[in-house]
C-alpha cells in the first residue's frame, strides 16, 4: 500500500463536505472555515453594554458544519435564551495573509444572508468567567445561511438595507453602511490573524435588535439584492 492509498483509507466515515447553494445555479460553494466578527454595528455594541468607539474588530469561529441550508433551526440543547443575529456573509474565492483593504474585493466570490444564532445565556456565562465562546456560538446548526449571490450579480456591497422579521414583525433594521468595520477592513484585519482561503465564509456582525426566539418562530432576513433567508425554529 503506498502512502496515498494509506492516507485515503480512513478508519471512520469521511464527514460530508459542508456547502452552500449558489443562487440561480445548480452549483454550490464548499465551506472551509466560518469566521464571525463581533460588535460591528455601534447600536448593537451599545445594546450589549459596550462602548463601540474603543473596539477594534475581533473574531471568533463557528464550525463549518454548523451551516444550515434547509431553513430548519432546531432549538438547541441546554440554552433557554437563544438569540437571532442577522448578518451579511462574505464568501471567499481566494485567500492569503496580510491582504491590504484595497485588494480585499479581489478575493470575494459573493455575498449571502446569514444568521449567527447564539445561545446568549451560555455566551454571557463564558464572558463572565473569561472562558471561550464556543458553547454559545459554535453549536450544531448555529449558522443558517441563504444561497450565495456571486458578486458579479450583487455588486460589491457597501450599503443597502439589512433587515430581520420574526413572524412578520420587524426586529432588526439597519444599513450595511452602518458597519464600524466595512468588508474590506474586516478582510484586511482577519488576514493578519489567519491565512484565508477559498471556501471561507465571514459573518460580518449584526445590527441592534437581537432578541430571543422560540419554537415555531418564522425568521425572514433580507439584504439588498441578495437571496432572502427564511428559517423556521423547530
Ligand atoms: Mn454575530
Amino acid at each position: 500500500m503506498n502512502l496515498r492509498e494509506r492516507i485515503m483509507d480512513y478508519v471512520v466515515d469521511l464527514a460530508p463536505q459542508p456547502a452552500v447553494p449558489v443562487a440561480g445555479t445548480r452549483r454550490s460553494f464548499p465551506v472551509r472555515r466560518l469566521y464571525c466578527v463581533g460588535r460591528n454595528y455601534a447600536e448593537h455594541a451599545r445594546e450589549m453594554g459596550h462602548d463601540p468607539r474603543r473596539e477594534k474588530p475581533f473574531f471568533f469561529q463557528k464550525a463549518a458544519d454548523s451551516i444550515v441550508t434547509d431553513g430548519v433551526f432546531p432549538y438547541p440543547t441546554v440554552s433557554s435564551d437563544v438569540h437571532h443575529e442577522i448578518e451579511l456573509v462574505v464568501a471567499l474565492k481566494a485567500g492569503g495573509g496580510n491582504i491590504p483593504a484595497a485588494k480585499a474585493r479581489d478575493i470575494i466570490y459573493g455575498f449571502a444572508v446569514g444568521l449567527d444564532m447564539t445561545r446568549r445565556d451560555l455566551q454571557a456565562e463564558a464572558k463572565k468567567a473569561g472562558r471561550p465562546w464556543e458553547a454559545g456560538k459554535a453549536f450544531d446548526r448555529a449558522a443558517p445561511i441563504s444561497a450565495i449571490t456571486p458578486v458579479e450579480q450583487s455588486g460589491y456591497l457597501v450599503k443597502g438595507a439589512i433587515t430581520l422579521d420574526v413572524n412578520g414583525e420587524r426586529r432588526q433594521s439597519a444599513d450595511l453602511a452602518d458597519m464600524i468595520w466595512p468588508v474590506a477592513d474586516i478582510i484586511a484585519e482577519l488576514s493578519q490573524l489567519f491565512l484565508l482561503a477559498p471556501g471561507d465564509l465571514i459573518f460580518t456582525g449584526t445590527p441592534a435588535g437581537v432578541a430571543a426566539v422560540k419554537r415555531g418562530d418564522k425568521l425572514h432576513g433580507e439584504i439588498a439584492r441578495l437571496s432572502a433567508l427564511d428559517v423556521v425554529v423547530t
